[in-house]
């Protein structure tokens, strides 16, 4: 059965830096659920962030520039938190890997997990193009990285599988 990895907080698991969630409470995501489908990471509690955190936007880039080391991530107090968020993507990664997982569903904006935008490093809620560092390390390794508003395209991709 294919599976899928999702943003715990997805999940209604209360790991954003906040303290809260950002549940979906979508049929779909309950059928996969019930058919044990779905792997849950939070790439940064996971990596040993605490909840609740201070906010951390990347600071002049996004995901990939992370990764190859031209960005950094910083709570808004200016702290260098981009090792914590890079740990969080390899165990996000290796999840995938140990799980033959090839398509996952992440919170949106987040510096970790956005797949098509995310907070521009200005603390004031504006966004710019791009993905967040796990969602990037995952798409670097062949994973189908998409948002909570691609459940049902998801759900067709995996009824697709099923046929082929
Ligand atoms: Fe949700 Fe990802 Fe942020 Fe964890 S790191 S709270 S899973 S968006």
């Amino acid at each position: 059965m294919k599976q899928i990895l999702m943003s715990a907080c997805l999940l209604g698991k209360r790991v954003r830096y906040d303290g809260g969630d950002l549940p979906l409470n979508d049929r779909i995501v309950e059928r996969w659920r019930a058919e044990g489908r779905i792997v849950s990471v939070c790439p940064e509690v996971q990596a040993g962030m605490s909840i609740p955190r201070k906010p951390a936007e990347i600071a002049n880039g996004t995901g990939n520039e992370v990764l190859s080391g031209e960005a950094v991530v910083v709570e808004k107090e200016g702290d260098d938190v981009t090792a914590a968020f890079i740990a969080g993507a390899r165990i996000a990664l290796d999840l995938c890997q140990r799980f033959d997982i090839d398509i996952a569903v992440l919170a949106e904006s987040s510096p970790s997990c956005g797949t098509t935008t995310i907070y521009d490093g200005h603390f004031a809620g504006g966004k710019i193009p791009g993905m967040g560092v796990t969602a990037a390390l995952l798409k670097q390794h062949g994973v189908q990285v998409f948002s909570q508003h691609d459940v049902a395209a998801v759900n067709e991709l995996i009824l697709a599988a099923r046929m082929g």
